[in-house]
């Protein structure tokens, strides 16, 4: 079995569900006592949004390369950034590590296109929704994204950070995440990517009028599947 790294914190509320959607996987994989191989590098999220919000994404990048290069010294043999957004610095973790990254982006690209989804909506932070760093990625695999309407991304973001981050579980958000979601519904989309690891925390599949695509269950079970490949 190989060892998964894993770069959590971002926020700790969504590494949770992580370390226990990957242990499950194995347990249903292989039975009796068996258990995942992880090693976990928990960062400061609060020095982490700051890099985000100050703009200063070179800082980031350089705490997560060296979470990965701390993972890779304890044995990982493939790392994962357990966060969407900060697939914004991926470029600059590969590069500060020998093993693999297994970006959360193209995870995600392989359960849509196992679903036959080509047209799909994307939910996450300000960051995720509106630059191209993620949207980019999956336009080059071919999917065609959309996003809610531009009055209703500041306030999704700012569930995401005030609320689910730390861990305020509210039903009139759950609401607004159900909107926005009949919004890309009337766009057209087939499906809905919940593109920030904690909205799923929130959003329940029976909450969306499209079929999600969590990408934090997507992003676990494909390290699962590697780990024992
Ligand atoms: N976990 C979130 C995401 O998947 C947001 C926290 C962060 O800014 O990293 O994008």
């Amino acid at each position: 079995m190989k060892t998964i790294g894993l770069i959590g914190g971002m926020s700790w509320e969504s590494t949770v569900p992580y370390y226990q959607l990957i242990n499950e996987y194995v347990k249903k994989e292989l039975g009796g006592l068996h258990s995942a191989k992880i090693a976990l590098y928990s960062v400061e999220f609060d020095e982490i949004e700051k890099c985000q919000s100050e703009d200063r994404w070179d800082d980031a990048a350089k705490i997560l390369a060296d979470a990965a290069a701390g993972l890779e010294k304890c044995g990982a043999d493939f790392i994962l950034i357990c966060t969407n957004t900060m697939h914004k610095v991926y470029a600059q973790v590969q590069a500060a590590v020998s093993v693999p990254l297994i970006h959360i982006a193209d995870a995600t690209g392989e359960a849509l296109k196992a679903a036959g989804i080509q047209k799909v909506g994307l939910l996450g932070t300000r960051y995720t929704m509106q630059q191209d760093f993620y949207k980019g990625r999956l336009a080059e695999a071919g999917f065609d994204v959309a996003v809610p309407p531009e009055e209703m991304i500041g306030e999704l973001n700012r569930i995401i950070f005030e609320e689910l981050c730390v861990g305020e579980i509210r039903e009139s958000s759950r609401a607004t995440f159900a909107s926005a979601i009949e919004e890309l519904k009337k766009e057209g989309c087939e499906g809905v990517i919940l593109g920030c690891t904690e909205i799923g925390l929130l959003v329940r599949p029976e909450d969306s009028v499209l079929p999600v695509f969590d990408t934090t269950v997507i992003h676990a079970e494909a390290a699962a599947k590697k780990a024992l490949e």
